[in-house]
């Protein structure tokens, strides 16, 4: 720069624009596969099977029984802000659908190479489309970029491969295929607990035996048990705790103004008992159905248990609460990572006492036995 002056000021070219938020979205495999996972719920699918290569930077495959996704609509699929979840504003704050932004495919493709399998209910054939930076791309040269007929499933099935193929840096700020991987399966272990009835599968590609597999169960207890494994499950205590139950800060009858009521919440919660003593917290978190992350909840929780844990040693806490769509903004981070919802103090405190009431009775009986 030889002048002192001003740089001019030049509109980033669209493309650019893509893949900058693209990048904010899929930061990992994992965090792609949760974007699936979720449009595979919002499906409604019952059956979710994923398959992984080289920690989901190879390939990431998932395939669900879903309602799949209309011939028509195959070419805006991977568009940016193109969804069928969302329409008004005020849509926002009625949601029960995890997506709204329709961003999720258009960042994918944006960052690896994409293609979709789907066929709905009504559909004759499956079809086939494959996707580059948001468009329809021709498989292979020389071919058209129309979606083609094969054979399929009803339900989608959406492969991504190379992931950042174009984006050098953040590929390399990836840790190995092991640790990758094992990010992925923690997600679909989440999302399994938390959906008991849909039956996910997660295996290596190529790999005959899956590492993870789940027929729908009755509970979210029992899923616990199944894919955490004996020494969680056995000590497990069950709590819950609502605006309207016992004790609640709302002690109006149910009546329909109740239904109506923005500040109705409940919550649920499968944490251990004091026997149960680990090195570092689990801590699976759902508002509304969504796997979220909460500092000042985890906090709240970890504080009732260091009254009745040892130093050092952490508990497994599965919570997961349900707060009016009105009374909670989800589009304050571009993962959804983070939510903000209402009377969240107050909501927070209620659930800790639950917790605390619950391990106390539990210590008690503890303490009990011992000085016998
Ligand atoms: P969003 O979920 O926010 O709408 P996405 O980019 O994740 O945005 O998906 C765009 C649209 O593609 C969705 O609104 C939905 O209509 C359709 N879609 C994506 N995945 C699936 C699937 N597995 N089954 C059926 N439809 C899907
Ligand atoms: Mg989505």
């Amino acid at each position: 720069p030889t002048t002192s002056g001003p740089l001019p000021i030049q509109r980033l070219h669209e493309s650019l624009i893509n893949r900058i938020a693209a990048g904010e979205i899929i930061h990992r495999p994992a965090s792609a596969l949760k974007e699936l996972l979720e449009n595979s719920l919002d499906a409604r699918a019952t059956s979710i099977r994923v398959a992984i290569k080289d920690g989901g930077m190879k390939l990431l495959q998932i395939q669900d029984n879903g309602c799949g996704i209309r011939k028509s609509d195959l070419p805006i699929l991977a568009e940016r802000f193109t969804t069928s979840k969302l329409k008004t504003f005020s849509d926002l704050s009625r949601l029960t659908t995890y997506g709204f932004r329709g961003e999720a495919l258009a960042s994918v493709s944006h960052v690896a190479h994409m293609s979709v399998v789907t066929k709905t209910k009504t559909d004759s054939c499956a079809w086939k489309a494959y996707y580059s930076e948001g468009v329809l791309i021709p498989p292979k040269a020389g071919q058209t970029p129309d979606p083609k007929p094969c054979a399929g499933n009803d339900g989608t099935i959406i492969t991504i491969e190379d992931m950042f193929y174009n984006t050098p840096t953040r590929l390399s700020a990836l840790r190995s295929s092991s640790e990758e991987y094992a990010r992925i399966l923690d997600v679909v272990t989440k999302y399994a607990v938390h959906n008991p009835k849909v039956s996910f599968l997660c295996r290596k590609a190529g790999s005959p035996t899956p590492e993870l597999s789940t027929s729908p169960t009755s509970d979210v207890g029992q899923a616990i048990r199944l894919l955490y494994g004996h020494s969680i499950g056995k000590e497990l205590l069950h709590v819950e705790v609502s605006s309207t139950g016992a004790g609640g800060s709302h002690s109006r009858d149910t009546s329909a103004d109740d239904l109506d009521d923005p500040e109705r919440w409940s919550a649920e919660a499968y944490c251990t008992s004091p026997n149960y003593q680990a090195k570092k917290i689990v801590f699976l978190l759902f508002i509304n159905h969504r796997l979220v992350e909460s500092s000042s909840i985890k906090r709240a929780i970890e504080s009732v248990y260091s009254g009745v844990l040892p130093k050092g040693a952490f508990p497994f806490v599965y919570l997961s609460i349900e707060v009016d769509p009105r009374s909670v903004d989800v589009n304050v981070h571009p993962t959804k990572r983070e939510v903000i919802f209402l009377n969240e103090e107050v909501i927070t405190e209620r659930i800790s006492d639950g917790i605390q009431q619950k391990l106390v009775g539990q210590s008690h009986s503890r303490v009990f036995e011992y000085q016998e």
